[in-house]
């Protein structure tokens, strides 16, 4: 025998519940080799430690020894089991280890933080960005619905802006609003604007409303158009709708898994019309605009003017608590905008 008596083997106690009744049997463990001995009052069992599974550490909650037939051990004693293990060559798994480590704690936490926020960052807007154009025509019809209920239920009134004016807007839209001799999914609504002032916003079913102090605003009705465009331009690119999906997981959860709009039909007046449009889906709108407006043989600099009188006017009001300088805050960067529309750096194709 190479066990002598100065040295004897590492113990522990622990408590042995056989699976079959809720009684616990005080028992000690030894480990001899590969084999893991138990032994109490009229008890004894020897098993192979590779049968055996050991619970992870949590705190100070007893590790759990479980066997192959469903008996279990329960051991209090953390100190006494680490010597035993360590006499015994077995180590506890890497992932176990590290968590008594507090650097590789950290190390694992920044790790799982940095994931969450790339899937925050890239993963929500390519979900939404996927998704979009799945969204069922009853569900867009709805949030345009709900978003119209909301714009009339007090923030605009009826538009008080000359007939005939409202129909010239409304023909240069048409004959502008068309692709390859399409016409586009497109409607177009007048309002005041109240608090809001002059400002432009496409509902997700191709409605567009523009308020009468933006028409008063522009020069000419070719600068309300190229605003119109490059609504039009978020409406066609469901800009709206991948702001809504991606301004709520657990509304985007609701309405995939459970068929529940009810919480995305609640959201869509705050997203479509006060939250901003990223710096990339501006860029695609204006694009969009640029593009029919060299169509109708109009320069996307019309855009341009347009969007430096917005900033002015807005900029004015902005002292006034009532003012909502919305159409600038979710148009960010308008001064890189507005030099690419007149260098001509937009997509053309
Ligand atoms: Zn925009």
């Amino acid at each position: 025998m190479s066990i002598s008596h100065s040295d004897p083997a590492p113990s522990v106690a622990a408590l042995y519940f056989d699976g079959r009744s809720a009684r616990a049997h005080p028992v000690t463990l030894t480990l001899h080799g590969h084999d893991l001995h138990l032994d109490g009052a009229g008890l004894s069992r020897i098993d192979a430690l590779p049968a055996v599974r050991l619970s992870e550490p949590m705190g100070q909650a007893a590790r759990i020894i479980t066997f192959a037939d469903g008996a279990h051990v329960e051991v209090r004693d953390h100190a006494a089991l680490a010597v035993l293990l360590a006499a015994s060559g077995q180590r506890d798994s890497t992932i176990v280890r590290w968590s008594f480590q507090p650097r590789a704690v950290l190390a694992l936490l920044a790790g799982l933080l940095c994931a969450l926020w790339f899937a925050w960052q890239f993963g929500l807007p390519w979900a939404a960005r996927q998704a979009a154009p799945h969204v069922p025509d009853e569900v867009v019809t709805a949030l345009s619905q709900q978003t119209l209920a909301w714009v009339d239920g007090g923030v605009m009134t009826a538009s008080t802006l000359d007939v005939q004016r409202q129909q010239s807007l409304r023909s240069a839209l048409d004959a502008a609003a068309r692709v390859d001799g399409q016409s586009l999914t497109h409607a177009l609504m007048f309002r005041s604007g109240g608090a809001m002032g002059a400002n432009a916003f496409a509902l997700p079913d191709g409605t567009l409303i523009v308020t009468d102090q933006l028409v008063a605003l522009a020069g000419n009705d070719d600068e309300v158009l190229a605003v119109l465009l490059h609504e039009l331009g978020h409406a066609r690119s469901r800009h709206g709708t991948r702001m809504l999906l991606q301004g709520s997981v657990s509304a985007l959860f609701m309405a995939w898994y459970l068929g529940d709009v009810s919480s995305l039909l609640a959201m869509a007046p705050t997203a479509l019309i006060q939250a901003g449009y990223s710096r990339d889906m501006e860029r695609e709108a204006d694009d969009f605009a640029a593009r029919m407006l060299r169509r109708q043989g109009l320069s996307p600099a019309l855009l341009a003017d347009m969007l430096e009188k917005l900033a002015a006017a807005h900029d004015k009001d902005a002292h006034s608590p009532d003012s909502l300088p919305a159409w600038l805050s979710s148009h960010p960067d308008t001064a890189e905008r507005i030099a690419r529309l007149r260098n001509g750096d937009f997509m053309l194709n």
